[in-house]
Parts: C-alpha cells; sequence; structure tokens
C-alpha cells in the first residue's frame, strides 16, 4: 500500500493514549486517580438528554441540513447575541460533530504546501498536527507562564509573513488555563490591520470557565477582524456533552459556505437528536453551568495550593478552563518521566507539557474535572512518590 504523505506527518492526542494505559492498569487491578482526561466529570443535565431521547421519540432519524438545522443555528446566534454581545446570521453558523471539526475544516481551507498557520505552544495538540497533515508549515507562538500563559501580541505580530495564512488563538486554554488580557489582544487586533490577509480562528470553547470575576475577552468583539475571523465554540465543555460530539463555528460569509462543502464531503451533517439536545442545552435553563463552574474554581484553589506545597513544584494560577499546568523543572525530571512516574508509582494519571509543544517540557498538566477527594488523594500520593524519591 502506499500511503499519502500527509498520514505520516499526521499527529495524536497524548491524552487518549494517557486514558488507554490508566484504563487498562485499572483494569490489572490499580487504583488510579485519572486528571488526564479533559471532560467535565459531571453528566450532562437531565433537560437535555430528555430532549435528546424526545427527538429520537419524535422521529428525528434522519439526514438534517448539513450546516445543522435552523433551530439550532438560531439558537446559536440567540447565544452570540447574549453572551457575546454581536448579531449573528444563523446562516453563518455551521454546526458540527465536535469543536475539532471547525478547527480541522478551518485549517484544510487554509493549509497547504509553501503556506504557515499559526499555532499556541503549548496548545492543543490537534492544532499542530493538522497543520502538519495539510503540507503547510506549523509555526509555534509560545505561551509564557510569567505572563499567565498569555502569548505576547507583540511577538505574535512579528512572526507574521507573506505566507502567512491563519493564527490560531485559544484563550481559556488547553492545556495551561492560561486566558489572553483584553489588552493584549487590543494590542493583536491592532497589529492585524497591516496584515489584512491574514485569516484568525479563535478557539473559545472554555469561554464559559473564567474566574476571579474577569469577563471572557472574545475575538468577536472586534469588528474590524469579523470578515476574516472563524469562531470556534461548542457544547462538549459547557454542558458536559463531549459524547454527544457537537459543536459550532461562526464563519464569515465568505467561508460559511465552504465550511457547509466540507461538512457535505466529510460528515453530511450532525446526528439529528444531539441537534435537538444543543438546543435545549442553549435555550434551557443554565443552572447546572453555573454550578459546575462553581465547583471547578473550588477544585482549582484546592489543587494549585497543593501543587504549590510539592517540592519542586510551581504553579501559575489559571485564569480558566480545568486546567493546572505546573512547572516541575525543580523535581529534576523531564515531563515526560514526570507523567510516566506518577503514573505508574503513584496511581496518578497526568499528562507531560511535551505532548502540548516543545514549550511544554518542564510542565505537566492536570486536569482538574475530578472530585476534591480525588484531588487531595491524588496530591497525597505525588507528595509520597517524591519523598521518597528524595530519601
Ligand atoms: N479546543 C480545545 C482547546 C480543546 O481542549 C478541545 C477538547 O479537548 C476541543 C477544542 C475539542 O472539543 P470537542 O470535544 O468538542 O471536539
Amino acid at each position: 500500500m502506499r500511503l499519502a504523505s500527509g498520514m505520516g506527518r499526521l499527529g495524536t492526542e497524548s491524552a487518549f493514549e494517557v486514558l488507554a494505559r490508566a484504563t487498562a492498569l485499572k483494569a490489572a487491578g490499580r487504583d488510579i486517580i485519572n486528571l488526564g482526561i479533559g471532560q467535565p466529570d459531571f453528566p450532562t443535565p437531565a433537560h437535555i438528554v430528555e430532549a435528546g431521547v424526545k427527538a429520537l421519540r419524535d422521529g428525528h432519524h434522519g439526514y438534517t441540513p448539513a450546516n445543522g438545522i435552523l433551530p439550532l443555528r438560531e439558537a446559536v446566534a440567540r447565544d452570540m447575541q447574549l453572551r457575546r454581545n454581536i448579531a449573528v446570521d444563523p446562516d453563518h453558523v455551521v454546526i458540527v460533530p465536535g469543536g475539532k471539526v471547525t478547527m480541522a475544516f478551518a485549517i484544510l481551507m487554509f493549509g497547504e504546501p509553501g503556506a504557515e498557520i499559526m499555532y499556541p505552544d503549548p496548545g492543543f495538540p490537534i492544532y499542530r498536527s493538522m497543520i502538519e497533515f495539510t503540507g503547510a508549515e506549523a509555526v509555534p507562538m509560545a505561551l509564557y507562564e510569567d505572563k499567565g500563559f498569555a502569548f505576547s501580541a507583540e511577538e505574535v505580530l512579528a512572526q507574521i509573513t507573506p505566507r502567512t495564512r491563519l493564527i490560531i488563538v485559544n484563550s481559556p486554554a488547553n492545556p495551561t488555563g492560561g486566558v489572553v488580557p483584553k489588552a493584549e489582544l487590543d494590542k493583536f487586533v491592532a497589529g492585524l490591520a497591516d496584515h489584512p490577509e491574514v485569516a484568525v480562528m479563535s478557539d473559545e470553547i472554555y469561554a464559559r470557565m473564567c474566574y476571579d470575576g474577569v469577563p471572557h475577552a472574545s475575538l468577536t468583539a472586534y469588528p474590524e477582524i469579523q470578515d476574516r475571523l472563524i469562531l470556534l465554540d461548542g457544547w462538549s465543555k459547557t454542558y458536559a456533552m463531549t459524547g454527544w460530539r457537537l459543536g459550532w463555528g461562526v464563519w464569515p460569509a465568505s467561508l460559511a459556505e465552504l465550511a457547509t462543502r466540507l461538512a457535505i464531503n466529510v460528515n453530511s451533517c450532525v446526528n439529528a437528536a444531539t441537534q435537538f439536545a444543543g438546543i435545549a442545552a442553549l435555550d434551557g435553563p443554565q443552572d447546572s453551568v453555573d454550578e459546575m463552574v462553581r465547583a471547578f474554581d473550588q477544585r482549582r484553589s484546592v489543587i494549585i495550593d497543593r501543587l504549590n506545597a510539592l517540592p519542586g513544584f510551581r504553579c501559575a494560577q489559571p485564569g480558566g478552563a480545568f486546567y493546572a499546568f505546573p512547572n516541575i523543572e525543580g523535581t529534576g525530571l523531564s515531563s515526560r518521566a514526570m507523567q510516566d512516574a506518577l503514573l505508574t508509582e503513584a496511581g496518578v494519571a497526568v499528562i507531560s507539557g511535551t505532548s502540548f509543544g516543545v514549550h511544554g517540557e518542564g510542565y505537566v498538566r492536570f486536569s482538574y474535572a475530578a472530585s476534591i477527594g480525588a484531588i487531595e488523594e491524588a496530591m497525597d500520593r505525588i507528595g509520597g512518590f517524591l519523598s521518597s524519591r528524595a530519601a
């Protein structure tokens, strides 16, 4: 068989590999605490589940329009008005099977040999994987611990070349929990005026998970880039719906039809019943979202305090999402060695920072989408492991 060369460049998301190893260890009788997985540990709220079940009972079993059913796209437009204060034409919304698909479509639209696409590093590993798959050059934008894992607008703008086609921004971020401050976005957008040919994809899938009373700063707030901005959002994290596979993109008028054409070629449409559940999520009560975010906030305090008390660990306060990204250089272990040792010796699954890019060396990712009891127990075990090493 002779495979396409892109297949050799396709990366992966190590969180799924660590999950598989943790599951195998559990099956072999080991007690593993999983702080590796990037999904809420809450069930989907009952009224959303009911809406999905009802849609199946009501006979919604067939294909839907490729860009999603109109009532769902209208619900997204209402949500965009309510939470981001912008008017969105439902025809510019494309419903996809998960946030990842908006990401893939945007990268496929702009990536080809000779093009450059910029992505955050450390960042969600699929950005780089998909960019390299297309044959484009993946250009890392470094994120800095001492800037709360935000990018430097000045540095990013200086990296733009005549070959740059797309810049990917993610705030709040995976894996760092970092938030790009509004002042940095202001500078970034102002600088983009000199590069009118460069498109931006803003991955705002963690927008509802912002802490310390700091409102989410969205790139949709800048009218001057709306004709070249792709917004990625979805239901997976906000409504604890990772397994339903539902996401939305808001595309510039000139690209919405192309995104729909990609959907027709790849997935036809999203599961019909899931789309009805998506309407119930956006239009229904939001108290379960608020409760979940409050729980994450409490866990954030616990895990950050405990991580900072571990010898050789130092952890910046994350402003959003549900991840902590401590610096572990003081332990003398590499990120990968720490991931392996914590899994096999302490029974705690975490993800090496290097899974998120070269700038992730010296860090590990903890997901705090786990109970406070589990977090405390994990920290006890890690403390025990570190002191046994020191002894
Ligand atoms: N974007 C970021 C930054 C993520 O962390 C994730 C999931 O972990 C996604 C997008 C994809 O979400 P979905 O499960 O909706 O495809």
